[in-house]
């Protein structure tokens, strides 16, 4: 079969791989489309495990069928999840899901670049999910995205009529501007370097758009907050101005969303005074789990949430390559999909 292989960003081959064999407990996926996500574009955090083959937002036809599997037959249509938590260590206990051992060790084989994966049988039991027929394969690649971002959104508790800032306007962003305005977010305010991303977010609700090349983000949010600063700062930008501008956004008593990690020797300096007496809440939010992704396909299939603007680029499997550079350097996209119709 067909596998794009990610040795580097500009180097993402075609190769023949066999087609993975699965044991009793497990299903074989035809691949159909699967997403290419922010963190697929970080070399930084891929590097230690080249060459491998990426994506973890697929979804596709089941294939085959292992002997002892209960409740799939070939011929579905599935979403498979990349991670899986064990539910039953005290993390999962506490519902943190994403810091479970396991979630970080299961992962879809080869990975979702390929013309098929295997889903082994922790990701079958707890989070493959059939994809409703008035749902595409497409859509249903937003299904880990639009987790994610339901995840953080829930742990910020959003209140009506908030007042949002989202800082960078890829993907991850345009998600999260969609569901803010389910959420009841008051005024959403999006920045970003890409005025391409930016139309894209206004066409998806953003209030406020703001290019920081083109005017002042903090006067903005401070304007548009009788100089508060917002309620909440999401920081979907992996690198250390992305944090600091929204340290500058958020209102004294606000939430400081990280979505997205910076390297790992990148640093900021921080003052535990100001932290103290502006009572700033740092609030992380990595990946997410079995829970949000069922609500992300609900919120799909019932179009709570209008998706149809998500997906701007569609490359087949055999231009993988093509769709890195859209979405890692010429970045006039919002959500690239790979697909194999
Ligand atoms: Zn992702
Ligand atoms: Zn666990």
């Amino acid at each position: 079969m067909k596998a794009a292989m990610y040795y580097s960003l500009d180097n993402i081959l075609i190769e023949n791989l066999p087609v993975p064999k699965i044991g009793p407990q497990e299903i074989l996926v035809q691949m159909k489309a699967c997403g290419v996500c922010g963190s697929d574009l970080m070399e930084w955090y891929l590097k230690n495990r080249v060459p491998l083959v990426l994506g973890h937002e697929p979804s596709g036809i089941v294939a085959k069928v292992g002997s002892k599997v209960k409740g799939f037959e070939v011929g579905n249509r599935v979403f498979s999840h990349h991670h899986v938590a064990c539910l039953t260590c005290d993390f999962c206990l506490r519902g943190d899901y994403t810091l479970c051992e396991q979630f970080s060790r299961t992962h879809l084989e080869p990975g979702g670049f390929a013309e098929y994966f295997k889903v082994p049988k922790p990701n079958l039991e707890v989070d493959t999910l059939k994809i409703p027929p008035d749902v595409s394969f497409e859509s249903a690649t937003l299904i880990e995205p639009m987790g994610c971002c339901l995840r953080a959104l829930n742990k910020a508790q959003v209140h009506p009529s908030d007042s949002v800032v989202v800082v960078g306007a890829g993907p991850s962003g345009a998600i999260l501007t969609l569901l803010l305005r389910l959420f009841g977010a008051g005024q959403i305010i999006v920045t970003d370097f890409i005025d391409y991303r930016l139309k894209a977010a206004g066409k998806l609700g953003a209030d406020l758009l703001v290019n920081p090349e083109a005017e002042s983000i903090i006067d903005v949010v401070k304007k548009a907050t009788d100089g508060k600063g917002a309620d909440l700062v999401i920081v979907t930008a992996p690198n250390v101005n992305g944090f600091l501008t929204g340290m500058e956004l958020c209102r004294r008593g606000g939430t400081l969303c990280i979505f997205a990690p910076t390297r790992p020797e990148d640093f900021v300096r921080l003052s535990p005074n100001r932290l103290f007496f502006s009572e700033i809440k740092l609030l992380p939010s990595y990946s997410t789990s079995h829970v949000e992704t069922r609500i992300a396909l609900n919120l799909i299939q019932t179009k709570k949430v209008d998706t149809t603007n998500l997906i701007t680029h569609t490359f087949p499997l055999e231009k993988t390559a093509e769709a890195f550079k859209k979405a890692a350097l010429n970045k006039e996209c919002v959500k690239v999909v790979v697909s194999n119709e």
